[in-house]
């Protein structure tokens, strides 16, 4: 109990940033909608709002890009603005489905959706 308990400590800090439990359920129905994507897209935006979209093996976008916030479609009035513009965003990283692509192909995604800024 004790080794598993230190194993999955030893993951949680490997992954840098992983969905919260607000943004699985999100996600969840967006892999529902999406039978090609391979993970979704997450970004963070510095109001508070979510950005998300599903993702294909070639990086090419799985489903319609969403924006909520607090667990609805009702976002908030600089996003209605600017639509989550890419400067506001705080944090971004793809949520992988199980089992997840190789790492080589994992970077090749990530490298086509954020570009070729440093995502953590
Ligand atoms: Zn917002």
């Amino acid at each position: 109990m004790k080794q598993l308990k230190k194993a999955a400590a030893k993951k949680r800090k490997q992954a840098a940033i992983s969905a919260e439990k607000s943004e699985e359920a999100m996600i969840g129905g967006i892999i529902e909608g999406s039978p090609d994507a391979v993970g979704v897209a997450v970004l963070r935006l510095n109001c508070g709002c979510r950005k998300m979209a599903a993702v294909d093996k070639d990086g090419e976008p799985a489903s319609k890009v969403i924006i909520y916030r607090d667990n609805a479609l009702n976002i908030c009035e600089q996003c209605k603005a600017d639509n989550g513009a890419y400067p506001r965003v705080k944090e971004s990283f793809i949520h992988w489905l199980d089992p997840a692509p190789a790492p080589e192909l994992q970077q090749r995604i990530r490298g086509k959706v954020f570009g070729n800024v440093p995502v953590h």
